[in-house]
C-alpha cells in the first residue's frame, strides 16, 4: 500500500462529503462475522473486504461514517489508536468463539447453566418460545435489539452480557 496516495485519496473523499479531515472519534468496533460471515465495505476507501468496522463519529458531521482499521487511524489520526481497537475486537471475537463451543448443563426444568468466571449464567425459556438470559444479577430477552426466538441466539446473548460489546463515548 501506498501510504500518501492512500491518504490522498481518503482525504479527496471526505473531502467530497464536505466532512472534516481531522478529528474523528470512534464510537464503536464490530465484527461482521459474529452472525452473518459476510463482510463489509469500507465506506470511506471502498475496501470491500473488512471484517472489523470502525465506526468513526464527528462534532461536525451529520453522520457516522463506518470503515476499516487503516481509514480509522487517518481520520482520528492515530493509526495506532485504530490498531489498539483493532487488537481489542480481535481479541473478543476469538473469547466468542471458543465461548459458543461451550457446553451447557441443563436442569430438571429445563434451564440451562454455565459457569463462567465464578458465577452462573443461566438460559431458561418461556412457554411463547421466548428466551432470557441472565447472569450477576442483570437478565436480557434481546439479542441484537430482537426477541431471542431460539438457543443459538441466547448463547450469543450471553456472550454479550458476560462481554460487552466494544461501543463508547470514545474509544
Ligand atoms: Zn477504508
Amino acid at each position: 500500500m501506498k501510504d500518501s496516495a492512500y491518504l490522498a485519496r481518503c482525504h479527496k473523499r471526505l473531502k467530497e462529503w464536505g466532512a472534516p479531515l481531522q478529528d474523528w472519534y470512534c464510537v464503536g468496533v464490530m465484527d461482521t462475522e459474529e452472525d452473518s460471515g459476510g463482510s463489509f465495505t469500507c465506506e470511506l476507501c471502498g475496501c470491500s473486504r473488512v471484517r472489523f468496522v470502525h465506526e468513526m463519529s464527528h462534532k461536525q458531521y451529520f453522520e457516522d461514517v463506518s470503515v476499516g482499521c487503516i481509514c480509522a487511524g487517518i481520520m482520528e489520526g492515530s493509526i495506532l489508536a485504530a490498531k489498539e481497537r483493532e487488537r481489542l475486537i480481535k481479541n473478543r471475537a476469538r473469547r466468542r468463539s471458543n465461548f459458543v463451543r461451550r457446553k451447557w448443563k441443563e436442569n430438571r426444568r429445563g434451564e440451562y447453566r454455565l459457569k463462567y468466571k465464578g458465577d452462573w449464567i443461566l438460559i431458561y425459556g418461556s412457554d411463547q418460545g421466548r428466551y432470557e438470559v441472565s447472569y450477576d444479577g442483570k437478565s436480557v430477552r434481546q439479542y441484537k435489539g430482537k426477541p431471542i426466538t431460539n438457543f443459538l441466539s441466547a448463547i450469543y446473548a450471553a456472550f454479550d452480557l458476560v462481554d460487552p460489546p466494544i461501543r463508547g463515548q470514545r474509544l
